[in-house]
């Protein structure tokens, strides 16, 4: 059969069960208007899958006229969504269910300087384990969300190389490709720290901002924003790269080519970077609380100046935008609240001409799952603030730019 014609008819099978509950195969018949042939070919191919079970007979309601009929029903975890996040040196998957509540998820790291086919086979083996720990099959999946490492649009050309001299857009083609051809579901793909974002606006602020800047300091340094209610793309697709806006024209030179961006000061490494270059060496987290908890003045003075550095790109951005709520994520700032407080007093200051505009200003409420759940949520394309978000990035299996672009 015809996958197209295959799969809406599994649509249809689908969303009856949902509807309806368990039923036999001769009521789904009638209901979808499908011959029982067809039918049963179709149902076999979803048990087959686990996408649905039998249920029980209806033996008890028709007692004495014959064999009694199988009811098929959808599985308890029927409507499974995925959400990735591929880091410079983690991947994390969430799943959840048709009620949206994460049945699954997990973390695998990986080195930051592994070739993408190697973090896909991370990613496979990870989704093995944690559908395995938790009994979940992924029978029922009915799409994957990806966050991709930025800078990245879904939309930039096929030459796009980014920062470092990564071939960033074919990289990106070789994910999507990968997962399609082990899922056959649809994906959609775009920036982590945008999807990251999308979910703490979504879950971290309670109501649902209308005007937020999401900052996340990491290895790189990226962003969301989130305008008029809308999660913010921008007109091909790079919105929000803070990581790149210049605090310090000269600067040291950053892996993208310009000197002085915010990422050469404020992102991890180059903290640990500064720490180290001024007589304290820094090469991971557990150093840097060590010397937060010693109050060491030289570790402080360098988390000062990257809240200022932070605090000078938020400002501005708050300037030009209005937000309502900034929000700052990344393990570093958790650890190093001394950060967070620079960078407050400089938005304010930042924001002298028009003091009234001074927005609400807090830590990231969700872990390090934000960038799954929030991709999940672009799946699910329920929220509001994707009301405009470009279907693009959910391409269509023929006319994909996207599509299988890697041979
Ligand atoms: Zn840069």
């Amino acid at each position: 059969m015809h996958t197209l014609i295959r799969q809406t008819h599994e649509d249809r099978i689908l969303r009856v069960l949902r509807e309806h509950g368990a039923l036999t195969r001769g009521e789904i018949a009638s209901r979808v208007g499908l011959s029982r042939t067809t039918l049963s070919e179709i149902t076999n191919v979803l048990l087959e899958r686990g996408a649905i079970t039998i249920a029980s007979t209806d033996g008890d309601v028709r007692a004495g006229r014959g064999r009694p009929a199988e009811r098929l029903a959808l599985d308890p975890g029927a409507g499974q969504f995925m959400g990735v996040d591929f880091g410079h040196r983690r991947v994390r998957v969430a799943v959840s269910d048709a009620a949206h509540d994460i049945i699954a998820s997990g973390a695998e790291f990986y080195d930051a300087d592994s070739s993408w086919p190697d973090r896909i086979a991370s990613c496979f083996r990870l989704i093995d384990r944690v559908g395995t720990e938790s009994g979940t099959h992924y029978g029922a999946l009915q799409g994957i969300g990806i966050g991709f490492p930025g800078p990245f649009s879904p939309r930039m050309p096929k030459s796009s190389v980014t920062p470092g001299g990564v071939p960033q857009r074919p990289a990106g083609d070789l994910v999507y490709s990968s997962f399609v051809d082990r899922f056959d579901v649809s994906v959609i793909i775009d920036n982590n720290t945008r999807f990251a974002g999308l979910a703490e606006a979504i879950w971290g602020s309670g109501a649902g901002a209308q005007d937020l800047l999401y900052v996340r300091l990491s290895d790189g340094i990226g962003g969301g924003l989130v305008v008029g209610g809308h999660l913010v793309t921008g007109a091909s697709g790079f919105a929000g790269e803070l990581g790149h806006v210049s605090v310090s024209p000269n600067g040291i030179q950053c892996r993208c080519g310009k000197r002085g961006c915010l990422e050469t000061i404020a992102s991890v490494p180059a903290i640990f970077g500064s720490c180290t270059a001024k007589g304290v060496p820094i090469s991971s987290f557990d150093d840097l609380r060590a010397a937060v908890a010693k109050g060491d003045p030289i570790v402080t003075g360098v988390l000062r100046d990257v809240g200022d550095a932070l605090g000078r790109v938020l400002g501005t951005v708050a300037v030009a935008i209005n937000p309502g709520e900034i929000v700052i994520g990344g393990e570093v700032v958790q650890i190093a609240e001394v950060i967070f407080e620079q960078a407050v007093a400089t938005i304010a200051y930042e924001l002298l001409p028009v003091p009234e505009a001074a927005p609400h200003i807090r830590l990231a409420q969700l872990g390090d799952d934000d960038g799954a759940l929030g991709a999940i949520a672009a799946l699910f394309h329920q929220s509001p603030l994707l009301a405009s978000y470009p279907e693009t990035t959910q391409p269509e299996p023929q006319h994909s730019p996207m599509q299988r672009s890697i041979s």
